[in-house]
């Protein structure tokens, strides 16, 4: 008997700190579920951004997989890639996806002269303009090093990341998708390469992961020109 009271004693505690837990954790969720639809707030916005593309096989199952899921990313192209690609590229802005240079070669302006990293950018720029008739408004500089005073050369907005995926190095779809949702939060810009089967892959599971939490996925220009 006396071995029961005790049992029962220790059931009702572990009872009570679980309603006690229950009652700090789950209040937010609480209040969505009293109030019906979700406001914008509660819909916080984060980019994929897709550098080194397009490759002739994964960009094309990358945009099957957004085209599925109705998700808009950012890709910014190495110029010398499109030749001979441009059907992808193009299907990239019929879709919807916001396109960005990443320069014609791939080079780290800051090792360049003004004159040779403002030739790179448009050259680049010039690429995508052929190819879809839109001149890109925003170039991510390659290895993330602008230069210096490059601002006031182009007219065009260098866009860098907060999340690295590190996709290029991991090549493991579970890592990159681990490593992703670990610590995102509203605003990031998520840097990742649509030259790899293992970021194809794990966008795809980034998305499904971060929709259930409400994550709304844009395009870098809603959230850099809000
Ligand atoms: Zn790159």
């Amino acid at each position: 008997m006396k071995q029961k009271k005790g049992l029962a004693g220790i059931t009702i505690l572990f009872f009570m700190l679980i309603a006690v837990a229950g009652l700090d954790g789950d209040s937010e969720k609480k209040d969505q579920s009293v109030f019906g639809a979700l406001s914008d707030e509660e819909h916080p916005k984060i980019a994929l951004t897709f550098d080194d593309g397009p490759h002739p096989i994964y960009t094309e199952e990358l945009l099957d997989g957004l085209k599925k899921r109705k998700v808009m990313a950012t890709f910014f192209l190495i110029g010398n890639n499109i030749e001979g690609n441009e059907e992808v590229v193009k299907r990239m802005a019929e879709e919807g996806h916001l396109i960005g240079s990443h320069t014609y070669n791939h080079v780290q302006l800051n090792k360049l002269s003004e004159s040779k990293a403002k030739e790179e950018i448009l050259k680049g720029c010039n690429k995508i303009y052929e190819t879809t008739g839109v001149c890109p408004s925003f170039v991510r500089p390659p290895f993330g090093e602008w230069k210096k005073n490059l601002d006031f050369c182009v007219t065009m907005l260098p866009v860098f990341w907060n999340v690295d995926s590190l996709d290029w190095k991991l090549q493991n779809t579970e890592k990159i998708v681990k490593r992703v949702v670990k610590d995102v939060k509203e605003g990031d810009i998520i840097l990742m390469h649509d030259i790899f089967e293992t970021s194809v892959q794990a966008a795809f599971q980034i998305i499904d992961t971060l929709e259930k939490e409400n994550y709304e996925f844009v395009t870098v220009d809603e959230l850099l020109l809000e």
